[in-house]
């Protein structure tokens, strides 16, 4: 990739789209990051930063003006608990989004364009054992994806599509499998399973009590930042236009991940399992056959070491938070 490319970033006050614009900078390429929001817990390192509402179009016009390839990373989207509760708004804004994203990337003469999808566009029916088998990215047809987000990440992933084959814009489609790590959402009801986990972990004393949503036996697999900024990078460069999971595929229970968080805190905890919670799918795992073949690389940080950084990064925010409660 020349080093004069001029890159768009949407989402850059979110968690993967900050760090991307912070790995993007380090390899000497021109940033611009848009979002709705500032960076939470650092400064950007983008050389611009704009505040815009990317659900207009015209907003979406002039983010992606005089750039070479956008990384479209934003989406109203959170955890199991928020994206169960919004059904509605979280479709409407994120298929605003992402079609004018797509419109005005063509309008402007955009070179290249990926689209973050995720996991949660696989059939859910395929989904219904713990045991899970690794899902292909053929396994998101017959199409029964999870409610409002992936339904509507999967019609997205259709409309790069067509704007490759109308308009030939390159497209670029990643499939994220839960991504996790230091300046995500740990709080505020955004927060996914190991932010939620490591924050809780860090919160109650060694031996109390510690809530976790389902009955624990839910399975997932976990992706590192590093991981995944340096797969998005990878897939942009390729030459594929179908979509590409990107994830690990170790699969472990959230009750083990509890256990490998408490173990990092040297902490005993009592699990209660609240069944009232929503748990989302009963297990999910990613398949990297087609990864390794088109990249010739995959996900390799392991989840012991990426916990470890992530808890401890959570922890000092919390500890920060406190103290500054006292002094206040
Ligand atoms: P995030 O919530 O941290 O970042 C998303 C950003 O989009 C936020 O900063 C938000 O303010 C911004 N945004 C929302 N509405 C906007 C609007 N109208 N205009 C401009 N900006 C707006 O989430 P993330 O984890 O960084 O996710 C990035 C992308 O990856 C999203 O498309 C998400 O759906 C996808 N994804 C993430 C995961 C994961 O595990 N983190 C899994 C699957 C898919």
């Amino acid at each position: 990739m020349s080093k004069a490319m001029r890159i768009l970033v949407t989402g850059a006050g979110g968690f993967i789209g900050h760090n991307l614009v912070s790995r993007l900078k380090q390899e000497g390429f021109w940033v611009r990051g848009v979002d709705i929001k500032l960076p939470e817990y650092e400064l950007t390192a983008a050389d611009e930063f704009e505040t815009l509402d990317l659900r207009s179009l015209e907003s979406c016009i002039e983010a992606t003006r005089n750039v070479d390839q956008v990384y479209n990373l934003a989406a109203d989207m959170g955890g199991i608990g928020y994206i169960t509760a919004f059904l509605a708004d979280i479709s409407r804004n994120n298929i605003l989004i992402n079609a004018n994203m797509l419109e005005a990337s063509r309008i402007n003469g955009v070179k290249r364009f990926l689209f973050s999808s995720s996991a949660c566009v696989y059939a859910q029916f395929k989904q219904k054992s713990a045991d899970v088998s690794p899902l292909r990215e053929e396994d998101a047809y017959p199409a029964d994806p999870e409610p409002g987000y992936g339904w509507e990440k999967l019609f997205a992933e259709e409309l790069c599509r067509y704007y490759y084959r109308d308009h030939k814009l390159e497209t670029r489609i990643v499939r994220f499998h839960n991504v996790y790590g230091p300046l995500g959402t740990y709080d505020g009801g955004k927060e996914k399973a190991p932010a939620a986990i490591s924050r809780k972990v860090a919160q109650v004393p060694d031996g109390g009590d510690i809530e976790i949503w389902g009955d624990g036996q839910q399975t997932r697999s976990f992706m590192y930042i590093d991981d995944c900024v340096e797969g998005l990078l990878r897939i942009m460069q390729s030459d594929y236009r179908e979509p590409l999971n990107l994830g690990t595929d170790r699969l472990v229970t959230i009750d083990e991940l509890v256990d490998m968080i408490s173990g990092i805190a040297c902490k005993r905890l009592n699990k209660r399992h609240d069944l009232s919670k929503p748990q989302g799918v009963r297990g999910r795992n990613s398949d990297n056959t087609r990864l390794r073949q088109v990249l010739g690389w995959e996900p390799a940080i392991s989840l012991e070491e990426g916990l470890r950084t992530t808890y401890h990064w959570i922890a000092g925010e919390l500890r920060k938070t406190s103290l500054a409660a006292v002094a206040a």
